[in-house]
């Protein structure tokens, strides 16, 4: 008898998520089938699901997963870092798996933008083996992914979003340069502002300054190690601009961050920074995100402009252990703020889309 398991997909972008069973094959070399512990909503999944990004369909979606293994194909028996790996193992791993050595991950060192690089939650659930997003009952780890065995106390909240928000953030704040004695500002506190926040603080920031217009996201903040934060819909741009850099002694910050997706922030971002100062996009992720501003002031206040998208296998284990070290110090659990069933995506998707929740968790 075929072994199946069951995957909610979506036909089309805002077509209604269905729950439907596929068969489950054994594993081929390289591969790691796991029962899925715990998915949390990405925006990005967000805007997949709503067409704001193509996205191939019928799709299963979800990236930020953890699981149990239930079964380890021939040839992988060990971690990214080493440690032996066996069934009923929790294990968390990269959201994205490439097809095989190339220029970009050899010599470039960014194996995450590799020719054919493909993430986890976004191809069509045609493509075998059928299990290859979040949301669902199991999912088979790719080969040329990275797999990285849980800590026991880390609880499923604090783990799930380490493979997307946290490493990214740990990759968007190495690039920023952030380091002791830093003044930064955070733009947006979403879930990557937050961990961005914290980061920043463990990475040895003297100010961390946090900018959102809602309200909860701001109290936030200042549990995720943000000293000030500032509400940009409550005073005109050169109001905001005058509050951040006074902040950020002596002459402005020497870091600003993005991170709410918004482009139209990027003209006040510039004007936060000191001179010689460091912008690293790390939110505007979708294509169409034009802004419009003075590129002069890049040249005269010696601004280095940088942008992030992914991050690189050792960001990863950096997220993991950043999680791990610091869990008593910030409250990484109450990120995940509503739990759904496999049969409450939809509910999920519409909750975590109108901001109802901070992170959705869909437990299977
Ligand atoms: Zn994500």
């Amino acid at each position: 008898m075929t072994r199946t398991g069951k995957a909610v997909v979506y036909d089309a972008p805002n077509a209604p998520f269905i729950v439907r069973e596929y068969p489950l094959r054994p594993t081929r070399p390289g591969e790691v089938l796991v029962r899925i512990s715990m998915s949390t909503i990405c925006r990005s999944d967000i805007h997949s699901y709503l067409g704001h990004r193509p996205n191939p369909c019928p799709g299963v979606l979800g990236h930020e997963i953890i699981g149990i293994i239930e079964e380890l194909g021939s040839g992988i028996d060990r971690d990214m870092r080493g440690d032996p790996l066996k069934l009923g193992d929790r294990v968390t791993w990269s959201e994205y798996f490439i097809p095989g050595a190339n220029y970009y991950s050899e010599v470039l060192d960014i194996p995450q933008k590799s020719p054919g690089v493909d993430k986890y939650g976004h191809m069509a659930v045609d493509t075998d083996p059928h299990f290859h997003g979040g949301f669902a009952e199991y999912c088979y780890i790719l080969p040329q992914s990275w797999i990285l065995k849980l800590p026991n106390e880390l609880t499923d909240e604090e783990a799930t979003p380490v493979n997307c928000g946290v490493a990214t953030m740990i990759s968007v704040t190495e690039r920023a340069e952030i380091g002791m004695g830093d003044t930064v500002v955070v733009q947006g506190l979403g879930l990557l502002g937050l961990y961005g926040c914290a980061i920043a603080r463990a990475r040895g920031a003297r100010v961390v300054i946090g900018i959102d217009t809602v309200q909860a996201r701001r109290n936030l903040g200042l549990k995720f190690g943000a000293d000030v934060t500032l509400d940009p819909a409550a005073m005109s741009e050169a109001d905001l601009v005058k509050q951040v850099r006074a902040a950020c002694r002596p002459d402005g910050a020497d870091s600003v961050i993005e991170v709410c997706g918004y482009p139209e922030v990027i003209p006040s971002g510039l004007q936060f920074l000191r001179i010689g100062g460091r912008y690293t996009l790390g939110g505007v992720v979708n294509p169409d995100s034009f802004v419009r501003f003075d590129a002069n002031i890049l040249l005269r206040k010696l601004i280095t402009l940088r942008g992030v998208h992914n991050y690189h296998p050792r960001h990863l284990i950096q997220a993991l252990d950043f999680v791990t070290a610091n869990r008593t110090r910030f409250p990484f659990a109450a990120l995940v703020d509503g739990k759904y069933r496999l049969d409450q995506v939809g509910k999920a998707m519409s909750d975590a889309a109108e901001r109802k929740v901070l992170r959705a968790a869909i437990v299977p």
